[in-house]
């Protein structure tokens, strides 16, 4: 059996605590490797060895730590369809999806090339007699990133991009459930030109978190996952006095007028709401009808389309429409919060529940639902399914619908499909979530764009990639100087000196 190790001083190195987590292939349901989970001792000896390799890497220009970036972007390139293949068959995402996941992490450090330009600092001449006053943006320290499951190549590469092309040494702590493609990230940031220790890559769990959380020499913590655990993060981080942003758990609502076209909401729906099995943060799970006529005339254009969605294993060629969810767990749960959306009263239009797949049937394949008549008392209203699970809530009016929006307690994305400018535009101003579709299903911001929800989808200040990265992962010093030209002997100013 595979064991994956971590990736410390530029080299894979074994674990040494004897304790591992199953890495399975969620489409047959195997065990294919088993990964390390770190002890505090290995920890501490991480970012010893991070906080030395940082004092050169900080001092390294600009310029040419964004050369590394452009170096990394070339052997991204280089290597797509191996990370995309490996990526597929520790996660289970469809290959095309895979290679999505690479790609959208690229972006960010693409931009992150554009390092010297977002780290110049500012600059007032002549602040008053002989003075000047400037600005800069230094790097943290060492700072540290703790990702999710469901994007293992693009959340890493969210993180790793701005706080290594800000100078910062980065603790990486990918899922434990599909940790290999960061650590081939590493090896490639390693034959881009980054020095030995500058990023170690530390599989692990809780107790490699709260070692993260606890020491004293890491400075920031950028984490992503479920709302409970980055609300744990941000407090513990927050009480250590680290900086961090915690990105959590979503229900994106897309509201669905009656002047919208039908067609183009169904295949949005439909898209947004069962790819990638329906574990995305962006994901729609809850379809917004108003109006009892549109609630019906889209369940009419739904009910063929998900019936016709194709499930299955990567392998299986680019017409599968997604692949299975990431463990028997998440399988579990997600059956456990259909059956109760069942017992209180949802209407199931299309019943996956006793989906199997020949030759697969012990893979994680769940397969697509469809409620409707859902309500906001009900379980699966409420909490985040993070499966091939749509809900549909019926509204009455506009308001009633922008009014679920805005009581749900998550705020990550959110989408609204009309015709109507004015719908549209009061939609956007008056949301409060972070991120918002007009007739665009998915609203992923771009990399030079930044990323984060509102409410309990996000937990501290600033979002991920664009320019509020390059704040997260560097401090300002304001330097104000006075320099004798301009100042008579005596310590008077001379302000004739300054005509
Ligand atoms: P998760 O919270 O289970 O795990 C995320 C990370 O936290 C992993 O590295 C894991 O090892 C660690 N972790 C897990 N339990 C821990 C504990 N008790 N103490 C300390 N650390 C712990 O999340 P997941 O299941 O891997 O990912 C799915 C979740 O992530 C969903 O809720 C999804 O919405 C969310 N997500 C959010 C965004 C966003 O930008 N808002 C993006 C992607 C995913």
């Amino acid at each position: 059996m595979q064991e994956i190790g971590h990736w410390i001083n530029g080299e894979h190195v074994a674990g040494t605590s004897g304790r591992f987590a199953d890495v399975y292939n969620p489409a047959t349901g195997e065990v294919q490797a088993k990964v390390a989970l770190a002890t505090q001792a290995e920890m501490d000896a991480a970012v010893a060895s991070a906080a030395e390799a940082q004092k050169a890497w900080g001092a390294t220009n600009p310029q040419r730590r964004a050369r590394v970036m452009m170096a990394f972007v070339q052997l991204i390139n280089r290597d797509m369809d191996k990370l995309a293949e490996k990526l597929s068959s520790e996660h289970g995402k469809t290959f095309p999806d895979a290679k999505g996941d690479v790609q959208r992490g690229l972006e960010v450090i693409e931009y992150c090339i554009g390092a010297p330009q977002m780290l110049k600092g500012e600059f007032t001449d002549s602040a008053g007699p002989g003075i000047d006053m400037y600005s800069m943006r230094q790097p943290l320290g060492v700072v540290a990133g703790i990702t999710p499951f469901n994007f293992p190549a693009m959340i890493p590469l969210w993180k790793m991009g701005p706080a290594l092309a800000c100078g910062n040494a980065m603790i990486m702590k990918p899922s434990e459930r599909d940790p290999s493609v960061p650590l081939m990230l590493a090896e490639l940031l390693k034959e881009a030109g980054l020095p030995d220790g500058v990023l170690q890559v530390i599989n692990g769990d809780k107790e490699s978190v709260d070692a993260i959380l606890d020491h004293d020499t890491i400075q920031a913590v950028g984490f992503v996952g479920s709302t409970p655990i980055a609300q744990y993060i941000y407090e513990r981080a927050a009480q250590n006095g680290k900086r961090a942003q915690c990105f959590g758990g979503a229900k994106n609502h897309m509201i669905i007028m009656p002047d919208a076209d039908l067609d183009q909401a169904a295949d949005a729906l439909v898209g947004a709401g069962y790819g990638a099995a329906g574990e995305r943060c962006m994901a729609i799970s809850v379809a917004v009808p108003v109006g009892e006529e549109t609630a019906d005339k889209l369940r009419e254009k739904l009910v063929p389309r998900i019936e016709k969605l194709k499930v299955g294993p990567y392998t299986a060629g680019d017409d599968v429409d997604y692949g299975p969810v990431v463990t028997a767990a998440a399988k579990e749960n997600i059956l456990r919060l259909v059956q109760s959306g069942v017992d209180q009263g949802a209407e199931l239009a299309v019943d996956g529940r006793d989906f199997s797949l020949q030759g697969y049937e012990d893979g994680f394949f769940v397969g697509p639902h469809l409620f409707d008549k859902v309500t906001p008392d009900m379980d699966i209203y409420k909490t985040e399914i993070f499966g091939p699970v749509l809900s549909m809530v019926r509204a009455g009016s506009y308001e009633e619908a922008i009014g679920l929006a805005i009581s749900h307690e998550y705020g990550n994305g959110t989408a609204i499909y009309t015709r109507d400018g004015d719908t549209a535009r009061d939609f956007a101003n008056r949301i409060n979530i972070g991120m918002v579709g007009i007739n665009v299903p998915i609203p992923v911001p771009l990399a030079y764009h930044t990323f984060g929800g509102w409410k309990k989808s996000g937990f501290g200040d600033l979002n991920q990639h664009g320019p509020d990265a390059f704040k997260f992962y560097t401090r300002t010093k304001t330097v104000t100087s006075r320099w004798p030209s301009g100042i008579k002997e005596g310590g008077e100013f001379n302000f004739k000196a300054m005509d």
